[in-house]
């Protein structure tokens, strides 16, 4: 190579700051880069300002986007049959370029799958062929059941207390399998979703809890066809608005024991692997909203002048997007090391996932608040994409477990890494 006289600038990616991505990567992250842009970004600026009683009528841009993303061939099969390291590339390249097209669509993406995928891991051919073709959702939380779904061991517990049984339990009953009560709102997908992965306590015959007062549990796919089932109606919120949420109800809903994934002997260990694996890609979501954020506050401080200049030949300002810059690439590199640790570990933890989730996140909604910041008064109009981004940023906060709690549970698992194995002792 010619030694130039002057410090040229660096190569870069679509992304960012990456050198290491194969000619293969590179073209799968630039056609989901394509779709993200020309699809899902005008389909969800469309849904979010519509009511949520109309944005997922039949015929709205909602479902206009559930049959592209499936010519795209995104699902969950784009991954069978890669090596874990792969893997975890080629998903953290895709989940992050649809996010970056629109969060809310993104998840309702990957929530839409989570039946089959369960499924086919089940190798269960009635199963599969209950989920294919069918926008399916993850129905775990309820009214009274949030956060306490997420705690997996009895002395993480107050002091005294029981696991909690929730709004929705299922009970073993012969070969049949008898489930009632209700989701909770949040849902994704959950308004209207044709099949639901059900993931919730249950009483095999003898209540349910152990005698340390854990809660058995179970997985199920339940079609949201059968006989009493019934749905609340889309909820309106403030973020992620392109992605349906809303209540599940279940009023004596039967279905034969065999549509059971996980029950009382594997389903914690099951319940833990599936967390720990579906869960990275909050991080990966994190990650492309970040992205967004940056690039339209790069945009917009090389447009706006004050202070005699553009925004961004003040030093101040390049000192702001200098702090915004590096979190996102910080962002991008723990959302990728999270996952390659989950998909190549022989035994990942979803605590560790969660660490993840909750870095990712919280540095996330910093990067778009700063973002924001940038736009000034321009910032909180709807004329500019920006303030969406931050609804979208601030529902991530809470989803698959609230940021803070979900660091509490790492500080957990760390702790008793250090006790039990020789973790922390080098
Ligand atoms: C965009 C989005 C998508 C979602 N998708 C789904 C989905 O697909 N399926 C599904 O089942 N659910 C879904 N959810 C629900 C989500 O998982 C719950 O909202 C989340 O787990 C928190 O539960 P909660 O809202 O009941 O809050 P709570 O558990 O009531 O928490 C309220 C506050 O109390 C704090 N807190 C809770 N417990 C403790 C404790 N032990 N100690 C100290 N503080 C505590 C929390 O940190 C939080 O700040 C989604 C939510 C959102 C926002």
């Amino acid at each position: 190579m010619e030694i130039p006289k002057h410090v040229p600038l660096p190569t870069t990616e679509l992304a960012g700051f990456d050198a290491d991505l194969s000619e293969e990567e590179l073209a799968a992250q630039d056609a989901a880069h394509r779709f993200a842009r020309d699809v899902m970004r005008p389909m969800g600026r469309a849904l979010d300002r519509l009511p949520a009683e109309q944005a997922y009528l039949p015929g709205s841009p909602f479902w206009d986007f559930q049959a592209e993303i499936v010519k795209m061939g995104f699902g969950p099969d784009g991954l069978i049959g890669m090596q874990p390291a792969q893997a975890a590339r080629f998903e953290g390249l895709i989940v992050q370029e649809l996010a970056w097209g629109d969060a809310g669509l993104a998840t309702s993406a990957g929530a839409g799958g989570m039946p089959l995928l369960m499924a086919k891991m089940s190798g269960d051919k009635e199963l599969i062929d209950l989920c294919e073709g069918k926008l399916g959702c993850w129905c775990a939380t309820q009214p009274d059941r949030g956060s306490d779904g997420l705690t997996l061991y009895a002395d993480e517990r107050f002091p005294g207390s029981t696991g909690n049984k929730g709004n929705l339990q299922a009970r073993f009953v012969g070969d049949e399998i008898i489930l009632n009560g209700q989701s909770s709102a949040w849902v994704s997908n959950g308004a209207v979703a044709q099949v639901a992965l059900v993931d919730i306590v249950a009483d095999y015959g003898d209540g349910f809890w152990d005698a340390d007062g854990n809660t058995f549990g179970c997985n199920v796919i339940i079609p949201l066809d059968i006989n009493g089932v019934s749905k609340g109606k889309p909820l309106e919120k403030l973020g992620k608005r392109p992605l349906p949420q809303g209540e599940i109800y279940f009023d004596n809903v039967r279905v034969p024991r065999r549509f059971a994934i996980a029950t009382r002997d594997d389903y914690e260990f099951k319940h833990a692997q599936t967390w720990a694996h579906a869960g990275t890609n909050l991080n990966h979501l994190a990650a492309g909203l970040a992205r967004a954020g940056f690039e339209l506050a790069l945009a917009y401080t090389n447009e706006r002048k004050q202070g005699g200049a553009l925004l961004s030949d003040l030093q101040l300002t390049q000192f702001r997007l200098g702090g915004i810059g590096m979190k996102v690439e910080a962002i991008k590199a723990m959302a990728r090391h999270v996952a390659m640790y989950t998909k190549c570990a022989a035994l990942p933890h979803p605590y560790f996932t969660a660490a993840g989730k909750s870095f990712c996140n919280t540095e996330m909604l910093s990067v778009m608040r700063e973002c924001m910041t940038l736009f000034g008064g321009n910032g909180l109009t709807r004329e500019y994409p920006i303030e969406k981004l931050l609804r979208d940023a601030q529902a991530q906060q809470i989803e698959d477990g609230e940021n803070n709690l979900l660091q509490m549970h790492y500080g957990f698992l760390l702790s008793r890494l250090h006790r039990e194995t020789t973790f922390g002792h080098a």
